[in-house]
């Protein structure tokens, strides 16, 4: 693998995010994108910091926490988008902006009571695990509205959307119909939560259909940072 060029693919994902909204119809910069950093080093994120980026994302609490302490010269926007432990509830309570990857309520509750009250409310995105996913991760759609009711009554948490990795599929079709799942699943669910806003679901191989099927936030490491 050669150098790198963390400002070079950053313009490359931005022109595709931009395309695949114009295919979309949809307006230009509507698609936010999170650079996922995890196994990446400090150093490759402040190249992409200074190339313009200034939302990350990182899977493991441990290195996350790493990270964060090593950059806080930058105004980084920080989300976690991994499996959350409830002995690392703590650390991700306060210093993240955002959680993705929400799918019960015994992690909310704890996240909501360490979040500092002074910190604005922590962010949070339940994670959907759609019919077709092997991953043990995710609260399944049936038991999504109850786990949202009891989010949203906590104190330092703000719920503000869904988040889903679906199966890998190299099918457009394929990766379009477990978007499209996600889709229904997030407007079924805003007509009792109204301030529900972010649909977090496309990655680097499959963000055009995620941006096709309503995406606004795509979660991007390889095609930022280079393979992992
Ligand atoms: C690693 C990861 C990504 C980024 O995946 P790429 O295929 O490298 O773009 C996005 N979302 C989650 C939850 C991840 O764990």
């Amino acid at each position: 693998m050669g150098t790198i060029n963390v400002a070079t693919n950053l313009q490359h994902v931005r022109d595709r995010v931009a395309a695949a909204e114009r295919q979309a119809n949809r307006a230009p910069g509507s698609v936010h994108l999170l650079a996922v950093s995890k196994t990446k080093p400090a150093t490759l994120i402040r190249e992409a910091w200074a190339a313009g980026q200034q939302a990350f994302g990182e899977n493991y609490a441990q290195e996350a926490e790493e990270k964060v302490r090593a950059l806080t010269d930058l105004a980084i926007q920080w989300h976690f988008i991994g499996p959350v432990q409830s002995n690392k509830t703590r650390g991700l309570a306060n210093t993240m902006a955002w959680i993705h990857s929400v799918d019960r309520h015994k992690i909310a509750q704890r996240l909501s009571e360490q979040r500092h009250a002074e910190l604005p409310p922590l962010n949070i995105c339940l994670q959907v695990k759609l019919s077709d996913e092997a991953t043990k991760f995710g609260v399944s759609p049936g038991e999504l509205p109850a786990l949202a009711a009891e989010v949203d009554g906590l104190a330092n948490l703000r719920l503000r959307g869904l988040m889903a990795i679906p199966a890998a599929s190299s099918e457009v079709t394929k990766q379009r119909a477990a978007f499209a799942q996600l889709r229904l699943l997030f407007e079924g669910l805003r007509e009792n939560h109204p301030s529900l806003d972010t649909l977090s679901m496309g990655m680097s191989g499959d963000l055009e259909a995620a941006i096709a099927e309503g995406s606004n936030l795509v979660r991007v490491g390889t095609d930022v940072f280079g393979a992992r």
